[in-house]
């Protein structure tokens, strides 16, 4: 059976649905360990649990998050090592992406990032030219290290909770480096879902013209969370953290919905892989409608506001 080794950074005081997702690939491929950096809460430890976790690993040094990513990515080769994983996953952040990159070169092992689904033979499909193709592939080296997209497994607990086991992993001095983490901004909690985890998006684009209201109302109808194309975050009119596509974070909600975006191809990069796609657009040609599921040609300043108001009464 294989070895499968999950990293969960910084878990906050619930699993995500994107942790308990990994977990639940982990169980299908073999058996579970993970590596948790950052505070372990009891409720944490609670879903390790009912999802599987064989182990539990935590690193020697408390101190991980006060730099970049080298001694999470120290911890975590350490942690490889200790469970003879085969098989490594993470989420496919972009910090995810770059510690997967970096662990990859420390253990010989090959890479794949984007991941869809995964085989129980270990072979990834993973989305390409901006979720236009899915391809299948397997790294030939005897460890494999994954970035699995998020919102493409339904999460599903273990048939029985385990009691996992807690080890300690020596992260070395040397893997930690002279530069600390001095500062960081901190962003007021706007109550909605993460974007990259979300399972309903709206986003807004130039055909907001300023005004995100009408995006931020409908998504807090659908308790959905809020992005944008960069022509809207460039202009300042919503923080660059909400940006999707190329530049910016890559979405695979169930629902996304696409207001007043032309649908640029580095726009579809970030959100192509949407199983629904609903856009609103007053230009019935605007290229945005090719992708989309379902079509409203009609302003964005009419449609959303009806939209959350009829939503809302049937709460
Ligand atoms: P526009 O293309 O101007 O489209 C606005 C749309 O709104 C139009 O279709 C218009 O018909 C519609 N509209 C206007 N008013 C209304 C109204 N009242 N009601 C309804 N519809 C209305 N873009 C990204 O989004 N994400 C990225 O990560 C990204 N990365 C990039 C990387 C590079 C290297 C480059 C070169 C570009 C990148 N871009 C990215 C930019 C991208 O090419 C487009 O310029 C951008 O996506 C356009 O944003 P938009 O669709 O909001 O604006």
């Amino acid at each position: 059976m294989a070895k499968v080794l999950v990293f969960i950074d910084n878990p906050g005081d619930v699993l995500k649905k994107s942790s308990l997702e990994l977990l639940t690939l982990a169980r299908s491929l073999g058996e579970p360990a993970v590596a948790v950096n950052g505070e372990l809460t009891d409720a944490v430890a609670a879903s390790l649990a009912e999802y599987g976790a064989a182990a539990v690993l935590r690193p020697s040094a408390q101190d991980l998050n006060d730099f970049l990513v080298a001694p999470k990515t120290a911890f975590l080769a350490a942690a490889a090592e200790t469970t003879e994983a085969d098989v490594v996953l993470l989420d496919n952040s972009p910090e995810g992406k770059e510690v997967a990159a970096r662990l990859a070169i420390r253990l010989n092992a090959g890479v794949i990032t984007d991941v869809v689904s995964v085989d129980a033979d270990g072979t990834a499909h993973k989305s390409v030219l901006a979720g236009s193709y899915t391809t299948a592939c397997k790294a030939k080296t005897a460890v494999s290290v994954l970035t699995i997209k998020a919102n493409n497994l339904e999460p599903e607990p273990a048939a029985a909770a385990s009691a996992p086991e807690t080890l300690t992993v020596e992260v070395s001095a040397g893997a930690v480096p002279a530069a600390r983490i001095t500062a960081r901004e901190q962003k007021a909690a706007s109550g909605r879902p993460d974007l990259t985890d979300a399972r309903v998006v709206v986003a807004g684009g130039r055909g907001m013209d300023g005004d995100f209201g009408p995006v931020e109302e409908l998504a807090d109808a659908l308790g959905a969370a809020v992005g944008a194309s960069r022509a809207a975050t460039d202009a300042g009119w919503i923080s660059h953290d909400a940006q999707v596509g190329q530049t910016g974070k890559t979405v695979s909600p169930q629902l996304y919905i696409s207001a007043g975006i032309s649908g640029a191809i580095q726009q579809k990069a970030g959100m192509q892989t949407s199983k629904v796609i609903v856009a609103v657009n007053k230009d019935a040609e605007s290229p945005v409608f090719e992708i989309a599921d379902f079509g409203i040609i009609g302003d964005v300043f009419d449609v959303l506001p009806q939209a959350a108001a009829e939503i809302r009464k049937r709460k």
